[in-house]
């Protein structure tokens, strides 16, 4: 064994981090600046760490007054009807009262640990004021935290596998990994798991969804496979929401299985229509602004047959959304760009024809809600319904886009990792998607899967520390 891996074993971790996202690398820095040596497992080869993470843009925060990267005020009032909103209550309310208040300090401990935020962006939804933006995205977020993580004395492993944790008692003694060839059991007093979720394991994800789940992108990371999440529910960790809650959007359906990012991204939904693989169209595509309806249209695609739908639209509406990364598919007819996409041609002519037959008369106006809805159909589409009838015709295919999973694990407000009786194990902890289901029950608003694993992983990491008397 080479003497760099017999050093790993033979050092008692005063604290082991179970993967290296946001969530994982705030809890090291938080127990690392208390004095306790760290050490961050991270499945991934050093240029691809950052899990998900690497992915994101922004984090939800509460401030009371204008800050350096947010403007006017969010009220812990409103991002609380806000979560309630989203996720109809289900949710542990002690748990999101303390995600919440912990985001109003959260920008500023991120910024005087490196990472640097963009100004303050305005937009329709307005989400400077709701959401910090980090500068150069995610992983510049990621790097610099790692960067900071490095300069307080954190060690990182990468392309080490957590693959068990060693518990007697309700107490953990050491994990076991696998590192470029070896098997290491690494000795640790207090252990945080924040190694994300499930969404990269389709076997898993097929528990709760079913043979559908093979025809799932995974938009982030492929090392999320849910093995620390496993370990522990094996090891009596109390589970917490339900096996097919997730984030989920409808994304082009070109992008690579996993780590595709938000450039699968596609806006089209509200200006086109969207017909089945039996070329029938099964939901309105005009219900609300396209942001505060694309996180359900991930859903809605899986549950249609072979998780497969086509948004169609023409030479007018092609030019009304930002220009996707994919080219859509053309042609001059409908029928024409149906046989393109391997849709039934008569069935799709039909389906389009009662679609424009059903439209208002009169131009849309797609800078509001403009209740220009179709007439008699089941379902209408209830704003900006306009014939799709000036050639060439567009066509883009959409597959589910799974973003994260909330079955996780359950925690309490000091982040310790419950035992199924309710009590928390003596030295776990947990931060991140690999607990976000205590807060999310169902449903999403954007930014708060960062809050979430900033937050407890601040605080798992102070608790661990506190626990040593560091
Ligand atoms: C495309 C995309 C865009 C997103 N945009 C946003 C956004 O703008 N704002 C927002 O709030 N949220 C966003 N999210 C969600 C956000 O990414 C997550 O909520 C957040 O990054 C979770 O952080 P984490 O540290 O828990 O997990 P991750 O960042 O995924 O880190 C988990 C780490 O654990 C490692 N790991 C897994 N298994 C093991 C193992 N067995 N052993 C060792 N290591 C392991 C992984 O390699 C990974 O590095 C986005 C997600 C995606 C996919």
């Amino acid at each position: 064994m080479p003497s760099e891996h017999a050093h790993l074993s033979d050092t008692l971790w005063d604290v082991i981090v179970m993967g290296g996202g946001n969530a994982g690398v705030c809890a090291a820095i938080s127990a690392a600046e208390r004095d306790c040596n760290v050490l961050v497992v991270e499945a991934a080869p050093a240029d691809m760490r950052g899990g998900n993470t690497r992915h994101t843009r922004n984090l939800r925060a509460m401030h009371d007054a204008p800050t350096d990267v947010l403007t006017d005020r969010y009220s812990f009032e409103e991002y609380w009807d806000d979560l309630m909103r989203v996720t109809k209550g289900v949710t542990n309310n002690d748990l999101a009262e303390v995600a919440l208040r912990g985001s109003a300090g959260l920008t500023q401990w991120l910024g005087a640990r490196g990472v640097r935020f963009q100004a303050a962006l305005s937009g329709t939804l307005n989400l400077g004021r709701t959401n910090a933006f980090f500068l150069g995205g995610g992983r510049a977020m990621l790097n610099a935290l790692c960067r900071h993580a490095e300069s307080v004395g954190v060690k990182f492993i990468y392309e080490a596998h957590v693959d068990d944790v060693c518990i007697t008692n309700g107490f953990c003694e050491a994990v076991t990994v696998s590192c470029q060839g070896h098997d290491l059991t690494l000795p640790c007093k207090q252990l945080v798991a924040a190694a994300g979720g499930f969404e990269a394991n389709l076997d898993w994800l097929a528990e709760g969804w079913g043979a559908a789940a093979k025809n799932f992108l995974v938009r982030g990371t492929p090392y999320n496979k849910g093995k620390v999440l496993r370990a522990l529910l094996d090891n009596g960790a109390m589970p917490v929401g339900a096996l097919d809650q997730c984030h989920a959007v409808a994304i082009d359906a070109r992008a690579p299985k996993y780590d595709g990012g938000i450039a699968s991204r596609l806006d089209a939904v509200p200006f086109a229509v969207v017909l089945n693989k039996n070329a029938q169209r099964f939901y309105d595509e005009g219900e609300d602004f396209w942001p505060k309806r694309y996180a359900i249209w991930g859903r809605l695609v899986a549950g249609q047959p072979d998780q497969i739908a086509y948004a169609i639209i023409d030479s007018q509406g092609v030019n009304r959304f930002m220009p996707s990364v994919f080219t859509p598919i053309m042609d001059n007819t409908i029928k024409g760009l149906a046989q393109q996409l391997g849709l039934p041609p008569d069935a799709t002519r039909s389906t389009i024809d009662a679609y424009n037959a059903a439209c208002p008369a009169g131009e849309i106006d797609q800078s509001i809600l403009d209740g220009q809805a179709t007439n008699g159909l089941t379902p209408d589409k209830t704003n900006w319904a306009t014939p799709i009838n000036k050639p060439p015709f567009y066509g883009y295919p959409l597959r589910p886009g799974i973003t994260f999973t909330y079955m996780g694990v359950a925690v309490n407000e000091r982040a310790q990792v419950l035992m199924a009786d309710g009590r928390p194990f003596a030295n776990m902890f947990a931060a991140g998607e690999i607990m976000a289901g205590n807060i999310l029950g169902q449903g999403y608003l954007a930014g708060i899967g960062m809050t979430i694993g900033g937050v407890f992983g601040r605080i798992a990491g102070e608790e661990a520390a506190r626990v040593l008397n560091k």
